[in-house]
């Protein structure tokens, strides 16, 4: 039991349903539809709910009870029963409120930057970025559109390679949300440590790494925090949008998918880090309510291709994306992890001038576009 349809005006039998809900361990997600009845979606695992079926059967107004057959029916687009019903859902717009007073939203058609640091190394450079975020927030009128990245916990291929800070970075990270007001995004890559990494961040990063890993996936969608989710480097989409399935399963809907690119055979020829599947960006948006981000430095691997690759994903219509930085040139042969795909904060605030530009001149032009071809499949 997965959807419920009632007819409308049966205001007693949505209340008992949204009690039983709650006693399941379930949120409800209510489309009103323009005809006689509305939809209630139970979000969240819903096998406990399931055995209430005969219950909600027999309440007055209850029309049709549907199953969902798609694996990852909590973040799909499109909810449909197994005999032919079908309820369209609306985008998922995510909230996060920063210490200075001033709400990130996710997933409402505007760009958001996430920026910062692969790592936090030292605490002057992780502030003085921060800080630069700021002022070039400040200065385009867009603080409210900036979050904070930096990794704390490292995956690294090799052993040998340095792994990051640690809790000594999060207590970075900290210092730089206090001094600056912005929120930050930092990555998890064990369970164990998922909840207390969510008393510090107010976002939290699964990596292409660990994109496949469950119960890090459960585990983080439990803190009911914010997640970017990464695609796996080898995954199809299909496979990227059941991980999401296992945070959403938790109940935790607020849920960013993030193309990172993928490994291909050209990898070896060298001339980028990972290739980007920009289509991606659309189908997820089309196949899920998610919003979906672009990480452009991952792709490129040289911070002379990051913003070009940056650019890439806006006609793709990304939400937003997440790039790494570095604060001064000089710090580049000290960075310890991903120095060579670093843009320095200059060039970063060109490529948020390009991008706000493109939203003024041409976002206006992509959807007359847009227009064109839904008038078309209309015909
Ligand atoms: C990162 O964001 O620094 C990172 C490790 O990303 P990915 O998991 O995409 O490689
Ligand atoms: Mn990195």
């Amino acid at each position: 039991m997965d959807i419920v349809e009632i007819e409308k005006g049966f205001q007693e039998t949505e209340a008992k349903i949204k009690k039983l809900a709650e006693e399941c361990g379930n949120s409800v997600e209510i489309i009103r539809g323009g005809g006689v009845s509305d939809t209630i979606h139970f979000i969240g695992d819903t096998r406990k709910i399931s055995e209430k079926e005969g219950y909600v059967k027999e309440l007055p107004g209850i029309s049709k009870i549907w199953d969902v057959s798609i694996p990852y029916k909590n973040i799909a687009r499109v909810g449909a029963g197994k005999n032919g019903e079908v309820v369209h859902r609306s985008d998922r717009i995510i909230h996060i409120k920063g210490l200075d007073g001033l709400t990130r939203t996710i997933g409402n058609g505007k760009h958001i930057f996430i920026v910062g640091p692969d790592s936090p190394q030292t605490l002057d450079q992780t502030i003085t970025i921060a800080k630069q975020a700021k002022a070039i927030g400040e200065k385009l009128g867009i603080l409210d559109r900036i979050i904070l990245r930096g990794g704390a916990f490292k995956p690294r291929t090799r052993p040998t390679d340095w792994r990051g800070m640690g809790w000594e970075g999060i207590d970075m990270l900290d210092k730089a949300k206090e001094e600056t007001g912005i929120p930050y995004v930092t990555e998890v890559m064990d369970h164990t440590i998922a909840a207390r990494v969510a008393e510090h961040a107010d976002m939290i990063q699964i990596g292409t790494r660990n994109a496949q890993d469950f119960e890090l996936l459960e585990e983080v969608g439990k803190t009911q925090k914010p997640v970017i989710l990464k695609r796996g480097f080898g995954n199809e989409s299909e496979e990227w949008f059941s991980a999401a399935e296992y945070i959403a399963n938790q109940g935790n809907l607020d849920i960013i998918l993030c193309e990172r690119g993928v490994k291909t055979l050209f990898i070896k020829e060298g001339y980028c880090r990972n290739t980007p599947d920009y289509n991606v960006i659309t189908h997820a948006k089309k196949k899920t309510i998610l919003p979906v981000i672009f990480d452009p430095s991952h792709v490129a691997g040289d911070d002379k291709i990051v913003l070009q690759n940056l650019l890439g994903c806006l006609p793709f219509k990304a939400d937003g994306s997440i790039t790494e930085t570095i604060h001064e040139e000089s710090f580049r042969k000290e960075q310890k992890c991903d120095a060579a795909q670093a843009l320095v904060m200059d060039i970063y605030e060109k490529a948020v001038k390009s991008i706000l530009e493109y939203e003024k001149t041409i976002v206006p032009l992509i959807s007359e576009i847009d227009s064109y071809f839904t008038q078309r499949s209309k015909h």
